[in-house]
């Protein structure tokens, strides 16, 4: 079993009914295990601005898939839920992005682990460091903490709604 760590995003249709829709999905595979997830964050469009906000969380999982088999999971999990791709940073139903997966470095043309961007958005960092503080970046040797505070501005990032009313299991 390996630990991983997985961003969800979406800032069309009903947004926080998405996110669960892509945890339901993801807990119809047996060889994934949701461990903790965190609360849902309101955030501010970065890149295309001109779109409506996103909610975003972070979950931690145990799983027997490789990374390779992870990520296409995910992807088939963003297909199904009918994710079309409109322009890259533009708006989307459900987005799922491996962030890190044990401390395995991965740099393949389709999958790049720690992903690339994980150490420069809030809106990951702050989810992340509210289940798993002292994980650390293999690449950078930084627990993400260390990468929040580096970063400084987690402004335009507010929590949704308490995890409570957030279903699970
Ligand atoms: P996005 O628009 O963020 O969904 O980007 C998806 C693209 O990024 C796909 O073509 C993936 O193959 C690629 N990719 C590379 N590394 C990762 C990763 N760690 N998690 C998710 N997608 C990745």
């Amino acid at each position: 079993m390996a630990i991983a760590f997985i961003g969800l995003g979406s800032n069309l249709g009903i947004r926080q009914v998405q996110i669960q829709d892509a945890l339901d999905h993801l807990q119809q595979d047996r060889k994934v295990k949701i461990l903790r997830r965190s609360s849902l964050y309101e955030t501010e469009p970065v890149g295309f601005r001109d779109q409506p906000p996103f909610l975003n969380a972070v979950i931690e999982i145990s799983t027997q898939h490789s990374p390779q088999r992870l990520l296409a999971c995910l992807q088939s999990i963003e297909r199904r839920m009918g994710r079309q791709r409109i322009f890259p940073w533009g708006p989307r139903l459900i987005d799922l992005d491996l962030l890190l997966y044990e401390d395995q470095l991965v740099n393949q043309p389709d999958l790049i682990v720690p992903h690339p961007e994980l150490a420069k958005r809030a809106f990951v960092l702050v989810p992340l460091v509210e289940i798993a503080p002292s994980t650390v970046h293999p690449l950078l040797d930084k627990t993400v903490a260390e990468l929040l505070a580096c970063l400084g501005d987690a402004t335009g990032i507010r929590r949704y709604r308490s995890r409570e009313k957030f279903k699970h299991g």
